[in-house]
């Protein structure tokens, strides 16, 4: 074992490309890479639009390849990438063997696709990516010989516990989940509740987005549709439980009532860095020492499903199949744009994802462009129920 690493760090460094740069697990990724030069080198930056915020990532990692989706006006420099094209421009380089896709919602699927295609290791935090498309995604990675690798956390969790095991030792998944800002309030008051006071995560911080998603449980449900098909596992043998404190980052039950947990404080750096050196693990000491001292207690309870009908709405999509799964991605990643612009109340984001899968989650669901269609149907659904 020990000659591995040193066999690794004598290799040149594997070229990354990050696909969402300037966002939170974006610029968490840059942290991780700028920790291990000598392994990794990031060749290719895109970012949505934030040109101030990616010229900054530019001038430190000098990468080869920027590519900036929605610039303002002519603001490029002349040899950037623009346009939605610089998502797979970037994934699909022939100095780039590690994809790290960043993006949030449904735009990271081409890339997803492009890099799985060209046999690249996709280092996925992109749920919406897996939600939307996840047969088509898996079985592109299987027929091309790419890798698909979790960087949620949870997901990360599963992976270290399997340890490469096959599905059929495993009797269950349990995701845990911290809750969000609303895990004891009321009803009543969570109908109520105001973009500031859902965008105060417990312990994470994140992109606004994910953040809203976390509050209603949607979240969470995407995570167990991504669980399902990032491991093959069957939906009633996925369950949730909530564990506030995020230091179980979940556990794996297996066939001889055996459960496995994988632990840590909760910093997105740890599963960034498995997620690139897997199955291996590096020296790096970029998140603080776990001390189970000064964690104090850890508690489990059950998710209150009536006040979070989200988890359970999400989770019916996944069995549902088909188109169901992206209906209820892209009304969510609507209805969650309006909620944050204070066009809605955050109880009409359930409402309108719930008529959504209801409007249009038995379209066809059997290829991409199908699956691209029910997408937009269901935006298209939630823009006019707001009245946008
Ligand atoms: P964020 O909003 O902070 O960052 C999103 C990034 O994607 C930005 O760089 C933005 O420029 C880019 N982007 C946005 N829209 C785009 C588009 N249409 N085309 C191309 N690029 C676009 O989000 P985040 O919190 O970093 O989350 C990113 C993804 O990772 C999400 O899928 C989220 O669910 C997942 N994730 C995040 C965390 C976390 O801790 N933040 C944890 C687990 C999973
Ligand atoms: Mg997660």
């Amino acid at each position: 074992m020990p000659g591995n690493a040193t066999v690794t760090s004598q290799r040149a460094p594997i070229g990354v490309a990050l696909l969402g740069a300037t966002g939170s697990v974006g610029s968490s990724a840059l942290r991780v890479l700028s920790r291990h030069p000598h392994r990794f080198v990031p060749v290719a930056l895109t970012a949505h639009s934030n040109l101030a915020a990616l010229q900054q990532q530019v001038s430190q990692f000098k990468p080869s390849f920027v590519g900036l989706v929605a610039p303002s006006a002519a603001d490029v420099p002349a040899d950037w990438g623009a346009g939605p094209g610089c998502l797979v421009e970037a994934a699909t380089r022939d100095d780039v063997a590690v994809v790290i896709n960043a993006v949030v919602g449904a735009a990271g699927l081409q890339a997803t696709l492009a890099a799985l295609r060209a046999g690249k290791r996709v280092a996925l935090a992109n749920k919406e990516t897996l939600v939307m498309a996840g047969d088509i995604v898996t079985e592109t990675a299987r027929r091309h010989g790419g890798e698909l690798v979790p960087v949620d956390s949870e997901h990360s969790a599963i992976l270290q516990c399997l340890a490469g095991r096959d599905p059929s030792d495993v009797r269950r998944l349990i995701i845990t989940a911290s809750g969000g800002p609303f895990r004891t309030w009321e009803s009543e008051r969570i109908a109520q509740a105001t973009v500031g006071d859902a965008l105060r995560h417990p312990t994470w911080q994140m992109g606004a987005k994910i953040t809203i998603d976390s509050a209603t449980l949607a979240n969470k449900a995407l995570e167990v549709i991504e669980a399902h098909h990032l491991f093959g596992i069957p939906y009633d043998r996925i369950d949730v439980v909530v564990h506030p404190q995020s230091i179980v980052h979940s556990f794996v039950e297996f066939v001889d009532g055996s459960v496995l947990a994988q632990m840590g404080v909760p910093s997105m750096e740890l599963p960034i860095l498995y997620a690139l050196t897997w199955p291996e693990r590096v020296p790096d000491t970029g998140v603080p020492t776990f001390d189970p001292v000064r964690l104090g207690s850890l508690t489990f309870e059950p998710v209150r499903h009536s006040d979070f009908p989200m988890l359970q709405l999400g989770i019916s999509a996944g069995r549902q199949g088909g188109a169901a799964p992206a209906v209820f991605n892209a009304a969510n990643e609507v209805a969650v744009a309006h909620f944050l612009d204070e066009r809605l109340p955050f109880a009409g984001i359930v409402d309108c994802v719930s008529a959504a899968v209801e409007a249009h989650g038995t379209m066809p669901g059997d290829s991409l462009d199908a699956l691209l269609a029910a997408d937009a149907a269901a935006r298209a659904y939630v823009h006019a129920r707001v009245g946008s």
